[in-house]
């Protein structure tokens, strides 16, 4: 090439980098800020923006910007389309997939040697999830992500590059529904004494503040959507999720975490979320960011948060507590304010920069959740390669150490009690990521012999520690044993006899949750095993002809098969002792299907939708039954919203049960029987249902409870012939308000009388029942089975008084141990004591499911007792 020609192109080369660079700049001009966009600036006193507008303004920025790309995720238990940003450099966008493949190639580890692993590491980017706005009135972080991804795209610090070009952020708003009903709630108040109100609904269509807490099981819609992106799209090496509730005057909850310490954790990811947390802290303080605390209050013992399950697959998932006052306004504090401890602002090594007062709005908390997201971006960018290669070590670290260490597998067998909930178990198991497999062949583990066809899941598998941790049983570690572990400078405790509480459920094993048989396999499995990726659970209806059709009640499914066959006018009958046709046997509470009502093709269709085996057989003539009609079901819903009854309308629904949310103004007009067979009352206190907000608190149309009138409706409603079914907390409004001659056997022992430690404590934990299948309410149940006991009462029984008798007993705790998974304390006050009942009200009913038969909708094995009660 001549030299004039060179120089030609070197000429036109530059011209080409003054253009690109004149092209860049105006393109950077031309991104518009949110407060152009909205109106105000984010975090501005007084103003939320809503989910749409957050919605309308990334889409702006996608168009404006080519690192910016929205993605739909799903849709939100109302209908919401629920979407995601994925924010890069320029280049980094171009190749999403590849980034997203070296990920999840990582994550699976199988196939990879190391330095095939060491390459994708060096190749790779770090993959960063942070969600906003899971718990809604928390309103900070999901308000900040407008600024974060405004930020992230247009700042030109060096910073910002380095983020920019080593990692990949996935921004999620994790509850659409709450974040529109937030903001609107929050501006028909603005300016009104009900400003600070909260909002007297869920912000989860069902579970309001549990929507943080079905991780491990993924009931709601929106935690499928969240696992189906996370464990099956973008594994990415870090996740963090923004809460709004720091321990008063902390500014900012960061991690370390509180103890204890989940025992199924690799110990490089507690190394990786204590590094994230310390880098944090610095970042905070290096902003002059006061008030960042850490170690105390908040524990990740219970695995089934959406900031906690990710951690058994190797996610370093963290959280953060911002500040919080209420919404959008502003708050001024003096030191007067802070509790005494906290009043010399002594500083420690988790709270170096005490905070000292001072105002606090909407726009600071938004700051600090800016510092917070920004900080984990950059360790993450900082640390790219190391945090990849570490995904794929921890999972390969975890397949090699279930090879030659015990457990081996779980088996689950295909005998079981409920069996389409225990091939639920599995394919929830399915949904997250977990290989489950079955036996091609019969084979023998631990000298028992299991035909072929039975569930396996071997250990040897990456994220093995997700499924010891949810199937074993979880003893609650006696904290009292290590007193230097979880000192803090507040609420410091006497660390010879205090109790240091989990902050949420200390045990959860869902097989008993969920009344699943599952083995544990302690010697090395030997047999043939063929992956699945659905459970096939076929239903059938039996062969022979004639006779009536036959449903066990000792399945969940049936009772949806029940409410469709009642739905279609079909004739039912209920046997209330058990009995021998069609050459089996059936227990008390089978239901028997006339069959001139219902086709044996629209059996068939049940028994295959709802993998029921439906028998066909009469039962003696002497064998009693009685018909049952669908019930008239009304689920009482407070202003003061309660998860509980959000809950067991989503149980109501999964089920097919028709129900109608009964508020007060309802109970207050009376004539409840003409319009009910049976009125749920959700766990919550006494005090909520019948004063429910204090006048003054709220709009006037959300005061008050049910009143002094609705609770003598609700006692007409029973002695005109309706059933009450009062569920866990909730049984002490019952037996208050109604004066059944029962009590609670834990009032009095549960807290600290006069000082000391208290002589009941059992967080909610997994505890042995025993119950009484020929009560109609146990009908299906096992004779041995476990509770969720949680914040429960137990019960103990008083003579006969005019206003009720008779109680009988539906489930017992027996005098026997009783932890099965959780912690306990006391359980000398529970032994024997009655779990659940029934009394007689003139001619209706009351039955107390003291403990939480629908807790989370996550026992499967106790929802019976609820099915059965509406049927009483
Ligand atoms: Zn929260």
């Amino acid at each position: 090439m001549s030299e004039l020609k060179t120089r030609l192109k070197m000429a036109a080369g530059i011209a080409a980098c003054v253009f690109s660079f004149i092209f860049a700049a105006t393109a950077f001009a031309d991104i518009t800020p949110p407060e152009k966009f909205l109106g105000f600036s984010v975090g501005a006193d007084y103003h939320l923006a809503t989910y749409d507008q957050a919605v309308g303004y990334l889409r702006l920025l996608e168009k404006e910007s080519p690192r910016l790309k929205v993605f739909e995720m799903g849709k939100t238990g109302m209908g919401r389309p629920m979407i995601y940003a994925v924010i890069a450099s320029d280049e980094t966008m171009k190749s999403l997939d590849r980034y997203r493949e070296i990920s999840r190639k990582l994550a699976l580890v199988e196939g990879l040697t190391d330095d095939q692993a060491r390459q994708l590491a060096a190749e790779g980017k770090a993959v960063v999830w942070i969600d906003v706005g899971i718990h809604a009135s928390e309103c900070a972080p999901a308000q900040h992500a407008l600024q974060l991804a405004y930020d992230l795209i247009t700042d030109d610090a060096a910073e910002t590059k380095l983020v920019r070009d080593n990692t990949i952020l996935i921004l999620v708003f994790a509850n659409p529904d709450g974040m529109e009903m937030i903001a609107d709630w929050y501006r028909k108040n603005v300016g009104t004494p009900f400003e600070t109100a909260p909002m007297p609904y869920l912000y989860n269509r069902y579970a309001g503040h549990d929507d943080n807490r079905d991780s491990y099981i993924n009931n709601l819609i929106e935690t499928r959507n969240i696992t189906r992106l996370l464990n099956g799209v973008w594994s990415p090496v870090v996740l963090y999720d923004h809460h709004q509730t720091a321990p008063f005057p902390a500014r900012i909850w960061i991690p370390p975490a509180a103890e204890p310490t989940n025992p199924n954790l690799h110990p490089l990811f507690i190394r990786g979320k204590n590094l994230i947390g310390s880098a944090m802290g610095y970042a905070f303080d290096r902003e002059g960011k006061d008030g960042a605390i850490s170690r105390f209050q908040f524990d990740f013992i219970y695995p089934g948060y959406e900031d906690s399950f990710g951690d058994f697959f190797h996610i370093i998932s963290i959280m953060t507590e911002t500040a919080l006052y209420s919404y959008a306004t502003p708050r001024f504090y003096t030191i007067r304010d802070f509790p005494e401890d906290y009043r010399d602002l002594t500083p420690s090594v988790f709270y170096p920069s005490p905070w000292k007062g001072g105002w606090w709005r909407l726009r600071d908390a938004v700051e600090y959740c800016l510092t917070g997201s920004k900080a984990v971006l950059h360790i993450a960018a900082l640390y790219r390669e190391e945090f990849l290669y570490g995904k794929y070590k921890m999972g390969k670290d975890i397949v090699a150490r279930f090879a030659k260490e015990p457990p081996y597998a779980w088996i689950i067998p295909r005998e079981q009690w409920d069996g389409p909930t225990a091939a639920l178990l599995i394919e929830r198991m399915l949904m997250q990521g977990i290989k489950v497999f079955q036996a091609e062949k019969a084979f023998i583990a631990d000298g028992v012999s299991y035909p072929a066809g039975t569930w396996i899941i071997p250990m040897s598998q990456p994220f093995a520690l997700f499924v010891k941790a949810v199937f074993e049983e979880m003893l609650y570690p006696d904290l009292t044993k290590y007193p230097d572990l979880w000192q803090g400078i507040v609420s410091p405790q006497n660390i010879r006899d205090a109790y240091l509480p989990p902050y949420d459920l200390a045990g959860w094993s869902l097989p008993y949750q969920m009344g699943v048989k599952a083995m544990r396999v302690d010697t090395p499995l030997m047999a043939s095993l063929i992956e699945i990726r659905k459970t096939e659970l076929p239903g059938a209806v039996a062969e022979r002809s004639g006779g009536s059709y036959l449903i066990s009640p000792k399945t969940n499914n049936s009772f949806t098969a029940l409410n469709r066959i009642l739905k279609k006018g079909g004739e039912v009958m209920r046997a209330k002792d058990g009995f021998s046709a069609g050459g089996k046997s059936w227990p008390a509470g089978t239901f028997i299907v006339r069959s001139s009502n219902v086709g044996r093709e629209f059996m068939a269709g049940l028994a295959k939708d709802l993998s029921l085996e439906i028998g066909l057989g009469d039962p003696p003539a002497s064998a009693s039954a009685s018909r049952i009609k669908s019930p008239r079901i009304a689920l009482y819903k407070a202003w003061r919203a309660s998860a509980d009854e959000g809950w067991t309308r989503w149980i109501l629904e999964q089920f097919e049960f028709p129900y109608i949310n009964v508020e007060n103004a309802e109970m207050r007009a009376g004539s409840l029987r003409n319009k009910y067979d049976a009125l749920v009352i959700p766990a919550m206190s006494a005090d909520a249902i019948v004063n429910g907000y204090a006048p003054g608190t709220m709009p006037p149309q959300y005061v008050g409870g049910i009143g002094d009138a609705g609770v003598l409706n609700i006692e007409a409603f029973v002695r005109e012939g309706g059933t009450l079914i009062a569920l866990n907390s909730g049984c002490q409004f019952a037996i208050e308000k109604l004066s059944l001659p029962a009590g609670d056997a834990l009032r009095g022992v549960r807290s600290a009388q006069g000082g000391g430690a208290p002589e009941f404590i059992c967080p909610g934990s997994v505890l042995r029942l025993a119950f009484n299948p020929k009560h109609p309410v146990a009908y299906g149940m096992p004779e041995q089975g476990a509770g969720m006991f949680n914040n429960s009462p137990a019960f103990q029984f008083y003579p006969d008084s005019g206003a009720g008798k008779g109680g009988e007993i539906i489930a017992s705790y027996p005098d026997d141990t009783l932890l099965i998974s959780g912690y306990l304390k006391g359980e000398k006050f529970l032994r024997k004591k009655v779990a659940a009942a029934s009394f007689m009200l003139d001619k209706g009913k009351v039955v107390l499911l003291g403990f939480g038969v629908q807790n989370r909708a996550q026992p499967y094995g106790t929802f019976k007792l609820l099915f059965n009660a509406l049927f009483y």
